[in-house]
């Protein structure tokens, strides 16, 4: 029903009883422009509409206009760490550390024994290097800031020795050696793309140099003809000449990887018991922690890293490091399996995951259990993966259905193969269980 032969004013709308919950929920100021949004519209297409679609387009309006942008997903799709897809899932443990912080004021720079200023770099130095046995920590805002600020550090103007196999594109077109020049360090390539040798360190350290580099390979593998020398013959060559070693471990693997299935990632331990200097890595990757850059390593050069005015424009927040410190107290007890996602997802037995699966099967009256592959993503394990059991659904146009699948409150992401989706329970969260099988069985059933 039209109210009025012309359009109304946004004041005659803001009078309509129906708006006053909205007035509540959005505020004034957001209804007012979602009405002149609305009103405009229809005045450029010279058309009348009644006071109560007017309103109804406007909620709609409202609604898009407040809906997060950044929500949780579940992933199905079996890839651990999803870089995508927010990498490592905290454990309880971790947001209930982060979240006590958040909603109180907190020592963050307070030594609470003498009363005066603290230091923010304190908190998670002392379980890390308790954890790792390295003389000092400190923490940044993420592992490529880790690699700026070691460089510019310790680096800047000087050589810095790199293998050509070790310049990597890590996703998303980012670049390692770009960060790495952003430093003011001058990178020296050696060896070939495939092989290294020591003696290309021994000849490029014929002249001065800062610092030698290792860093991971990230997400790729070199096979054949390749060869690379071991980490600790690198510091011997490296110490010979009094020069440091600084290790990028990309993923920071803290737990042998060796121990489910896969192949060995380098650990932390082993990178400091080769004789690394300084070393660093991601908390949100294999360490199943919150976005963080973490260094460690001796102590001379630690006080220099921490030193360096860079160090406060990459510094971390104080739920970043509530957060380190949580997760990495899993790892202290020996509790990291049992605690954190990741190394849950990592360790969960094939059979169980199987049992997850044919029970989708069964809740669903659908589809096939089949065996599968599971990978662990975020750049470590390049080409490994852990056998799993998926859910594989035979739907009339699998793409269709994948968007579908896409678009809903909680939206699910798996994968397509030989024209079924397939779901693999091995990522999927406990919690977000019921929500999937519900979805799954709405959508079946219109998709029927
Ligand atoms: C992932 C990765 C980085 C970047 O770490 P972020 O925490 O994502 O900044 C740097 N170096 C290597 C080798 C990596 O694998």
């Amino acid at each position: 029903m039209i109210n009025r032969p012309y359009l109304p004013s946004i004041d005659q709308l803001l009078q309509s009883e129906q708006v006053q919950p909205l007035r509540e929920e959005f505020g004034h100021d957001l209804l007012v422009n979602a009405l002149r949004q609305v009103v405009e519209g229809l005045r450029q297409e010279q058309r009348l509409e009644s006071d109560q679609k007017i309103i109804k387009n406007a909620h709609a309006l409202l609604r898009q206009w407040s809906a997060p942008t950044l929500i949780p997903v579940i992933n199905a799709s079996g890839i651990i760490l999803h870089t995508n897809l927010g990498r490592a899932p905290l454990s309880e443990k971790t947001f209930a550390a982060m979240h006590a912080v958040a909603v109180s004021y907190n020592n963050l720079e307070f030594d609470l024994e003498r009363g005066k200023r603290g230091k923010r770099a304190l908190h998670a130095e002392q379980i890390l290097t308790r954890l790792t046995g390295a003389e000092s920590a400190y923490v940044v805002n993420n592992n490529a800031a880790a690699v700026l600020l070691v460089l510019a550090a310790l680096a800047n103007r000087k050589r810095v020795l790199v293998s050509r196999s070790q310049m990597v594109e890590i996703g998303g077109g980012f670049r390692v050696p770009d960060v790495m020049r952003q430093s003011g360090a001058k990178l020296v390539e050696i060896g070939t793309t495939n092989r290294l040798h020591l003696y290309d360190y021994e000849n490029a350290l014929q002249e001065a140099a800062a610092l030698v580099l290792c860093a991971h390979h990230s997400n790729f593998k070199i096979v054949g003809f390749a060869e690379e020398p071991s980490l600790s013959d690198i510091c011997a060559v490296a110490h010979a000449k009094s020069i440091p070693v600084f290790h990028d471990l990309g993923s920071g693997a803290l737990l042998d990887t060796a121990a489910y299935g896969l192949a060995h990632e380098p650990t932390v331990q082993e990178s400091l018991q080769a004789g690394v200097d300084v070393l660093s890595f991601s908390g949100d990757k294999l360490m199943g922690g919150p976005q963080a850059g973490i260094i460690i390593g001796r102590k001379a050069l630690l006080d220099k890293i921490k030193k360096h005015p860079l160090a406060r424009a990459l510094r971390p927040d104080k739920l970043c490091l509530a957060g380190v410190t949580a997760t990495l107290l899993s790892y202290l007890s020996g509790k990291a399996t049992r605690e954190i996602p990741v190394w849950q997802m990592i360790s969960r037995p094939l059979d169980e995951i199987n049992q997850t699966a044919l029970k989708w099967k069964r809740t669903l009256s659908q589809g096939e259990v089949i065996p599968g592959e599971s990978m662990v993503g975020g750049g470590s394990l390049p080409g490994e993966s852990l056998p799993t059991a998926l859910l594989a659904l035979q739907v009339p146009k699998p793409d269709r259905f994948m968007q579908s699948l896409r678009r809903q409150r909680i939206p699910i992401i798996a994968r397509i193969e030989a024209e079924r989706v397939l779901f693999d329970p091995r990522t999927v969260l406990p919690h977000q269980e019921a929500y999937l099988l519900e979805t799954l069985q709405q959508l079946l059933q219109a998709a029927a």
